[in-house]
């Protein structure tokens, strides 16, 4: 047995991605998003395909809804062993059509996440390494019903 702990990948930070870790080290959520039209760009670019304007980073609500997951059975990654089964869903922020962001799902059971549940983003530290992380958390209401 290695006595070490395991870590998950660390990210790997590059000029298109910088601010989006920024942001996420200073506890929020900011996706990169054109100055000219407004459109958000996820992934980020350093320019917007539409118009061609420049970017940059602003902060989200954070607020959406699970547009598809999948439960990760496998101790594929490591870092996440201790926490199988767990679900990594793709949420569609309610910034705009289409604006998707993939992150783990906590404090529900696999079985309690569906395709429209609505959720928060909660910034999270990533075991490791001094970076934080985006993952999503079900809204207060969908814990009542
Ligand atoms: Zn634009």
């Amino acid at each position: 047995m290695n006595a070490t702990a395991e870590i998950p990948p660390q990210p790997v930070p590059d000029e298109d991605t910088l601010g989006f870790w920024r942001a996420t080290e200073a506890g929020h959520l900011e996706l990169c998003r054109c100055h000219d039209c407004r459109r958000w760009l996820q992934p980020p670019l350093e320019r917007c395909p539409s118009c061609w304007g420049e970017t940059g980073f602003e902060p989200v609500s954070g607020n959406g809804e699970v547009y598809s997951y999948i439960v990760v059975h496998q101790p594929a990654i490591p870092g996440y062993r201790d926490q199988l089964p767990y679900t990594v869903a793709l949420v569609e922020l309610d910034e705009q059509p289409g604006l998707r962001l993939p992150g783990r799902i906590i404090g529900l059971e696999p079985d309690q996440v569906q395709v429209g549940l609505r959720v928060a983003t909660e910034v999270v530290s990533l075991p490791g390494g001094d970076f934080k992380v985006a993952v999503f958390a079900p809204q207060e209401a969908e814990l009542r019903s």
